[in-house]
């Protein structure tokens, strides 16, 4: 079955390349790449994951070209590694999955460095976030009530891919030493991993029973910088009660609903490591294909609908309209081209425009 790019409801969005492996071998089959613009750097791979097509995408890809080149998209899944913020009230540890979750106050992610200092001194967070649609909360749900029935989120997915690809095992296996030092002993200078620290300042933690990824749901800290400071860390996360932090997401939550899925790869602290990455980012990708085999899918891509979910895209359709706004865009390649008509309903209007079907761009 050959698909159009009208076909495709689900982004994935990664940001390293370790993360993007994993994301591409969760795809249960792989379709072939579809025509974009000439101003559309951006480099997609195209498949399909328990019953959803889907679009993934490493950043720096540009979120606002991709939502022109596959105008149906509904929500994004901001799915990699990040930092994780143990506590007595979340018994965070390394390859765990920590899922954005909306509160009273925010959408689930919080950009704790964006906002404004006042007069008195504090510091104010602002901007809004988008949060997850309902059909991805309620899919959360269910893998909440399935876990309390079977005890398993999805660990048996990661030792699936090992076993399927071998070639995967030296970057993506589960590294054996997860180590907590107390937030007030800092990593010796020395060397690179923490062979020379102190091993009297570790956390004694209970040992978990299996090594099966726990996932955690609630909010995520996003910023500019690289978290690497216990004390700041906490400072931070018990201010906001944040259990994770990443670098990502912040940028790019405005564009669409999102649900931001992080497998922890290390502690922010002094201690950072690379070696728990690619375990992290495989962990994170398993829930996320296990998710989906939870989203309802059947008509999520319909095209008169398409573009009812984004307000900030329905402006940038009508600004891209032939001859307006963004110049030659509309020659090589534009979605309202593909379709023998599109309702594009503004903000503003309460009357649909419809486009009437253009001539197809031979040039494609
Ligand atoms: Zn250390």
């Amino acid at each position: 079955m050959a698909f159009t790019h009208d076909d495709y409801a689900a982004a994935w969005v990664c940001a390293l390349p370790l993360e993007l492996a994993a994301a591409k071998v969760m795809l249960n089959e792989v379709h072939p790449s579809l025509a974009q613009s000439k101003f559309d750097h951006n480099v997609y791979t195209l498949g399909a994951i328990n019953g959803h097509n889907v679009v993934i995408a490493c950043l720096p890809a540009v979120l606002s070209h991709m939502l022109l080149t596959f105008p149906c998209l509904q929500f994004c899944l901001m799915v990699g590694i990040g930092g994780g913020v143990p506590s007595h009230s979340a018994d965070i540890r390394l390859g765990d999955v920590v899922v954005s979750m909306p509160t009273a106050i925010s959408g689930g992610v919080i950009q704790y460095d964006y906002g404004k200092t006042l007069r008195d001194g504090l510091f104010q967070r602002t901007g809004s976030l988008n949060k997850p649609p309902q059909k991805l909360l309620t899919a959360v749900s269910q893998i909440c009530s399935n876990y309390l029935r079977s005890g398993i989120h999805f660990g048996e997915g990661i030792s699936d891919t090992l076993q399927k690809y071998p070639t995967m095992r030296h970057v993506f296996s589960r590294p054996s030493k997860d180590w907590l030092f107390d937030s007030s002993y800092s990593h010796s200078d020395s060397n690179s991993d923490c062979s020379t620290c102190d091993e009297t300042h570790l956390v004694n933690r209970v040992p978990r029973v299996t090594e099966e990824p726990h996932v955690h749901y609630g909010l995520i800290a996003s910023g500019n910088q690289v978290m690497k400071d216990a004390k700041a860390r906490d400072t931070i996360a018990q201010d906001l009660g944040i259990l994770c932090f990443e670098m990502e997401a912040a940028g790019l939550m405005d564009q669409l609903p999102y649900l931001v899925i992080r497998g922890i790869s290390d502690y922010c602290d002094s201690h950072k490591s690379d070696d728990w990455q690619g375990y992290a980012a495989l962990s994170a990708a398993s829930y996320t294909k296990e998710l989906l085999n939870l989203v309802p899918w059947r008509g999520m891509a319909i095209q008169s609908h398409c573009h009812k979910g984004w307000p900030a895209l329905q402006t940038g359709l009508l600004i891209t309209m032939p001859g307006i706004g963004y110049p030659n865009y509309s020659r090589n390649f534009h979605p309202i081209q593909r379709a023998p008509s599109i309702t594009v309903v503004t903000p503003t209007q309460k009357k649909p425009i419809v486009h009437p079907k253009e001539p197809r761009n031979q040039g494609l």
